[in-house]
């Protein structure tokens, strides 16, 4: 028995589940809240979830689950400790969205640097003056090319990010806790504080540990330059929310922007909602349809291989 917890419902010309369907009775939830988690896994062996929390006392519960498949980079919704404690193999898809994610963010940065939606908006408003007569712009723009991105979290998606910043003429600071030897080829290895002081624009992709949640607040902020740009589709606790916000709104960064929050779905009193300056986007970096494809079959061959 397979349930998917959190996974595609299936739509004409999209995913779809036929190739897990062949390994076993399977049953998919488009959603699962946390109360239903436990009725839905019921006797199933092998969990498959992407965002619904599998915790230690779910696990004590469901005794027949022997794997747990995680449609995601980050596997932060699991219980790793309770899951090993039960010899139970958590696998994560470490692969599957390092492009998509990489592209995302320069799109949230080109957003940033050239406000197309505000602009083609105006246009289509009757208000052309707003965009062509320079004294009374809004949204002024900005060239990428001789900024400089520092990227905390030099990994899969620091690195294509690095790739594709580069391209836009962007010197590349890099801060990593395990700096490598391919890092070397795209970027600048330098301390946090170093990063944090010379960099324009600031993206987030180391993953989300105890060591890191936080790690963007009141202080570490005061050491960015003024009018930096910040950039998060890593994972939303990584940033203490109110600091940003506060942040925005006297102007210290310039713009946020965020595809990751501290709680998903994003809770109406997020402080980062009420400003003018962020863009929030419901975590959907990893989406395009060719990584969703890329997600399903190594989700398919990781069960197969369980199952060998
Ligand atoms: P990765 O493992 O290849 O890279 C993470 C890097 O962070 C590694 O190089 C690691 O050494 C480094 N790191 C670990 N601890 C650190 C610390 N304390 N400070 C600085 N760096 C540290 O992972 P990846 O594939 O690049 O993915 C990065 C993150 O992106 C994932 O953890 C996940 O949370 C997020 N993600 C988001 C989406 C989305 O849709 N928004 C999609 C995929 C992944």
């Amino acid at each position: 028995k397979i349930v998917v917890l959190d996974g595609y419902t299936e739509n004409p010309g999209d995913i779809s589940w036929d190739e897990m369907k062949k390994l076993g009775e399977l049953t998919v939830y488009d959603r699962t809240p946390a109360e239903l988690t436990q009725m839905r896994i019921g006797d199933a062996e092998l969990v498959i979830t992407n965002k619904t929390a599998i915790t230690a006392d779910i696990l004590l519960h469901c005794p027949n689950v022997k794997y747990i498949g995680v449609l995601a980079t980050g596997y932060n919704v699991i219980d790793i400790a309770a899951a090993k404690e039960r010899n139970i193999p958590v696998c994560n898809i470490p692969t599957y969205g390092t492009t998509a994610v990489a592209q995302f963010v320069m799109a949230l940065l080109l957003e940033i640097c050239h406000h197309v939606a505000a602009h083609s908006a105006s246009v289509k408003n009757g208000d052309w003056s707003a965009c062509a007569d320079f004294c009374y712009w809004n949204y002024p723009l900005m060239e990428l090319a001789g900024k400089t991105m520092g990227i905390i979290g030099f990994g899969r998606i620091g690195q294509a990010t690095a790739k594709l910043a580069a391209a836009f003429g962007m010197k590349i600071l890099a801060y990593d806790e395990y700096p490598n030897e391919t890092g070397k080829l795209y970027g600048t290895y330098v301390s946090l504080d170093q990063l944090y002081a010379e960099s324009d624009v600031i993206s987030l992709h180391c993953p989300l540990f105890p060591s890191t949640e936080g790690m963007i607040n009141k202080k570490s902020i005061a050491k960015m330059k003024d009018g930096v740009i910040l950039i998060n589709t890593s994972r939303g606790p990584l940033i203490v929310e109110q600091d940003l916000a506060d942040a925005l709104n006297n102007k210290k960064v310039a713009y946020a922007a965020c595809d990751v929050v501290s709680t998903e779905p994003i809770r109406p009193d997020n402080p980062l909602l009420g400003c003018y300056h962020s863009i929030i986007t419901p975590h959907i970096a990893w989406a395009p349809k060719e990584s969703r494809q890329r997600l399903m079959d190594i989700a398919v061959s990781n069960v197969k291989a369980f199952l060998c």
